[in-house]
């Protein structure tokens, strides 16, 4: 069993409000939501962060191409959304299985 929390929603051992799925990724809603649409995207195999990641440059790229199908699907393609990856402690890094949030819905502010 693995002690990744992120590993154990792509296994299924934890639950999670999945909006979309491919062979190499796994999309559902953030359960604290910093926006009306907040969707995290992670590969379905383990990877720490985003330069990790960067070694698989297909399952990087699934990422953003089912990010933008969700944002199509979430009606916010036209408004617009933000995509980011937190990596490390300065940037607030919490979960260390690499994953890219969608966020959009309303008019968001700085970056930070
Ligand atoms: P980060 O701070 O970039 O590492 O993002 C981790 C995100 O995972 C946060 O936005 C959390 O709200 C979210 N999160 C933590 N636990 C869960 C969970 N069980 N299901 C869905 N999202 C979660
Ligand atoms: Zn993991």
């Amino acid at each position: 069993m693995s002690d990744c929390l992120f590993c154990r929603i792509v296994s299924g051992e934890i639950p999670a409000t999945v909006v979309a799925e491919t062979e190499t990724t796994l999309a559902f809603r953030d359960i604290a939501p910093q926006a009306p649409t907040h969707v995290v995207l992670v590969p379905k195999t383990h990877s720490a962060n985003a330069a990790e990641l960067a070694a698989d440059p297909p399952g990087l790229a699934d990422l953003f191409v089912v990010a933008a199908k969700i944002a199509q699907e979430e009606g916010i393609a036209e408004s617009g959304y933000r995509l980011l990856f937190n990596t490390g402690a300065d940037a607030g890094q919490t979960v260390f299985h690499a994953h890219l949030h969608l966020l959009g819905g309303k008019r968001m502010g700085p970056l930070a």
